[in-house]
């Protein structure tokens, strides 16, 4: 993640030449109309920042899951509307990626012209990076621009092959992403906090062994931090756990205490014996008190509050997972609380905050902060690989 990529800034004249654009479109989509615009919205800055230099803009984007097959129902001219309301320009829908029909449509083109091309995963060459498929995109453009952060932990055709045929760039979106996440655990300012929350600690186990060498401060909740309470000894009663995982749990403590990390699990829960919103047998309780029908669905106030006094130490937040079950209230209690905290801190500009996960965006709109942290990243899969420490294909093409 510390390798330098090239941005749009190292462009010099596009006029006239054809930019291919690999973005991320797979919109969330219900009786034909996208329900949310986010992701056109992340790349609208590159694509309109390409037209009105003069280049002929080509989007490619997967839509869906048709597994190298066309399906009508896949096909990006059903983002067509959806895309053009985001930029506000016209779009040219084109049922292919690459041959005689794009050749032919870019003939007619002008600068600022921008194509949509075909769903790149009707073609099986996606999936596989096949150097031929990619060659024959190749062939029709000039330049290579990744805006999707979110899909370049995959090495396909579009994500990373083409980035070694064409001169790649890094397009906005994609450079925003990189440098938030170069200043949450790459070259951080230290102290550095990690909250990993969530379900299932077998979700993250490469997360937190790879943060425990990165961070000052571990700080485990959700359903996670009874997984690692049940290690410690701690009844945790009808508790979300994986007793299964206790040698593993076990091993990350170890790990971060010779790492000189300090872990931190809450001293006090939220426990209920139904889950419910608002249960009558709701009881706030120290971690030794859970009595055996009982499951913790929040951290405590108390936890909350050391947890408050950790941050106000820390330079920088990375942040995973919420620390109770969020969606059913009152258990929202101790995300919503650090989270505010965390929002605070960094519009006093004391803290870096970095979230992202799918389940963490969600909780932090919850909270009313999310346009607080510093960077909230939506990129679900590949966010969580990169907070593994693994170097994402797409990425590592542009530095190349
Ligand atoms: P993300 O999508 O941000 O990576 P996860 O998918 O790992 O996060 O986890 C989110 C889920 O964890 C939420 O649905 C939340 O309800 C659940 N969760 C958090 N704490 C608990 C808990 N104590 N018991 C049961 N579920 C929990
Ligand atoms: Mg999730």
């Amino acid at each position: 993640m510390t390798a330098r990529f090239r941005t749009l800034d190292a462009l010099g004249d596009v006029t006239g030449k054809v930019a291919l654009v690999r973005v991320d479109l797979n919109l969330p989509m219900a009786d034909g109309r996208a329900t949310d615009l986010t992701r056109a919205q992340a790349v609208a800055p590159t694509i309109l920042e390409l037209a009105d230099a003069g280049a002929k803009v080509l989007l490619l984007a997967h839509y869906g899951r048709p597994k190298g097959e066309r399906h009508s129902t896949m096909s990006t001219s059903v983002l067509q509307g959806a895309v053009e309301h985001v930029l506000g320009r016209k779009l040219m829908y084109i049922s292919e990626l690459f041959g005689p029909t794009v050749e032919q449509t870019l003939g007619i083109f002008r600068p600022g012209d921008i194509g949509l091309l075909e769903n790149t995963r009707f073609w099986p060459g996606e999936e596989a990076n096949d150097p031929e498929f990619a060659k024959a995109i190749a062939a029709n453009g000039d330049f290579y621009v990744n805006d999707a952060f979110s899909a370049s932990h995959r090495a396909h055709a579009t994500t990373e092959g083409l980035a070694h045929l064409l001169p790649a760039y890094a397009g906005r979106a994609m450079q925003a992403e990189l440098e938030a996440l170069d200043k949450a655990l790459g070259h951080p300012e230290q102290p550095v906090a990690a909250v990993v929350g969530g379900a299932k600690v077998s979700t993250k186990l490469a997360v937190l062994e790879h943060l425990v060498s990165k961070v000052q401060h571990l700080i485990i909740g959700g359903g996670m931090a009874n997984t690692f309470l049940a290690a410690r000894g701690v009844a945790v009663g009808k508790s979300l756990c994986e007793h299964d995982l206790a040698a593993q749990a076990e091993a990350i403590m170890d790990a971060a205490e010779a790492a000189g990390c300090t872990v931190h699990l809450p001293y006090d829960v939220v426990v209920a014996q139904e889950f419910a919103p608002h249960p009558p047998s709701l009881r706030t309780v120290n971690v030794h008190e859970v009595g055996a029908d009982e499951m913790i669905l929040d951290i405590g106030p108390q936890a909350v509050e050391a947890l408050a006094d950790v941050l106000k130490t820390c330079r920088t937040l990375v942040w995973n997972g919420p620390l109770g079950a969020f969606e059913t209230p009152p258990f929202d209690a101790a995300t919503v609380a650090l989270a505010k905290t965390a929002a605070a801190l960094t519009r006093e500009g004391s803290l870096v905050s970095v979230a992202g996960g799918g389940d963490t965006v969600a909780a932090l709109n919850h909270a009313g902060v999310a346009d607080q942290f510093t960077y909230v990243s939506t990129a679900g899969g590949a966010f969580l690989e990169w907070m593994e420490g693994r170097e994402l294909p797409g990425v590592a093409a542009l530095s190349g």
